[in-house]
């Protein structure tokens, strides 16, 4: 077999996607006895109520998510070794290195977790230091819903804690306006996704990548995190925690980031008004076409925060808030996005409405002059016939 061929995740069973929920939310806790997640037929012999049983509940909500990591995982094996090169064989391989990375002390360097996680002797002679590191890597892309890579940006390096890859995902971007000021109700209540794709000519774009939500590109796109499966399940879990830990943030998905997220969705998709009315219409028409997660448009979306402290500071966008205000500025100052629109915008100076004008003026002349040289040559041919008849 060549490396080519060498796909080992390339098709995910269903027992294997509850292995991933597993892996990233600890779906086994919350019910402990459904049967071993090996087999294919869970649902039909889970004993426990819906409520409880999140392999019932939850389960089919994860579609959009479970697509994305299908997605992820096909890609693997990333670079041309033999099988043997490769530390990651099945999609359990990849769960493990996802749980390490969950129990691993955050501020470990990548190193350091690949010393505790590794053999220091690989297990066959042809397995290569790089193959452990993009498995790492595909591993802290599929936790973090960053798109971490080797080098660049968003780089997790060897000597770099993952927790310093998530804060710097997030820089600090707040909104310039105090949340009660008049200015920024005003525009809020116009901050719709209808509005955005209406005035400002925007097309709304689903993104994988979390750092890129509510980012414009030159071209007029505007990328949306839709995982809202996603965010709700590690805020679950996050809420679980917090029970027997106090204060207890998940390092790997910042519980205020994911708050922040549903927030800004409600902004521009869930507002009462008529927009709010024609944006809903908007998502349902991105999730009809397979391109949204169909929870964005669900209950889900209103995930609480817990206390009056966090939903200020959550309203208070404090990552997203520039990126709101930018969007703000599209629907305030639209700026050329087709090509009709772009010539328009290029021909619109003075001179150039100068000219325009002196051309209409020419233009609506002609017909006129034609017709007066026409009734002249009439009137001569008139008075020529007359001499002649004379
Ligand atoms: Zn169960």
């Amino acid at each position: 077999m060549s490396y080519l061929d060498y796909r080992p995740l390339s098709s995910l069973s269903r027992a294997e996607s509850k292995g991933l929920c597993q892996a990233l939310w600890d779906w086994n806790r919350y019910c402990p006895d459904c049967p071993d997640s090996s087999t294919n037929d869970l649902e039909s012999i889970c004993h426990k109520d819906d409520s409880e049983c999140p392999w019932k509940r939850r389960f089919h909500a994860k579609r959009a998510f479970i697509e994305f990591y299908k997605k992820a995982a096909q890609r693997y094996p990333p670079l041309p070794f033999s099988r043997h090169a490769q530390v990651i064989h099945k999609h359990q391989d990849l769960f493990d290195i996802i749980a390490f990375l969950r129990r691993a002390d955050p501020n470990h360097s990548r190193s350091k977790c690949m010393d505790l996680y590794f053999d220091p002797v690989p297990s066959n002679d042809r397995e290569t230091p790089i193959c452990r590191e993009k498995a790492f890597l595909l591993a802290a892309r599929i936790l973090t819903m960053i798109g971490v890579t080797m080098y660049g940006e968003r780089a997790w390096y060897m000597n770099e804690s993952l927790n310093v890859v998530v804060t710097n995902s997030f820089p600090p971007d707040p909104l310039p306006i105090p949340i009660k000021d008049r200015r920024w109700i005003k525009i809020r209540d116009e901050l719709t996704a209808y509005n955005l794709v209406t005035t400002a000519k925007l097309k709304i774009r689903p993104t994988d990548e979390v750092q890129n939500h509510l980012k414009l590109d030159k071209q007029g796109n505007l990328f949306i995190f839709h995982h809202v499966g996603f965010i709700a399940e590690c805020l679950r879990v996050d809420n679980d925690r917090r029970r027997t830990e106090p204060g207890y943030k998940s390092p790997h998905f910042p519980r205020e980031v994911g708050l922040e997220i549903l927030h800004t969705l409600r902004v521009l998709f869930h507002q009462l008004d008529e927009d709010g009315r024609q944006s809903r219409k908007l998502l349902r028409k991105l999730i009809a076409n397979s391109e949204f997660d169909p929870l964005s448009d669900e209950d889900v979306v209103w995930f609480y925060t817990d206390s009056e402290d966090e939903g200020n500071r959550v309203q208070a966008f404090p990552v997203f808030g520039g990126r709101l205000m930018a969007l703000n500025d599209e629907i305030e100052n639209p700026k050329p996005r087709t090509a009709w629109d772009k010539w328009l915008h290029r021909h619109s100076s003075p001179q150039h409405a100068l000219m325009l004008a002196l051309l209409s003026l020419v233009l609506t002349l002609v017909p006129s002059v034609l017709s007066l040289a026409a009734s002249i040559i009439q009137t001569v041919l008139a008075w020529k016939q007359q001499e002649s008849g004379k």
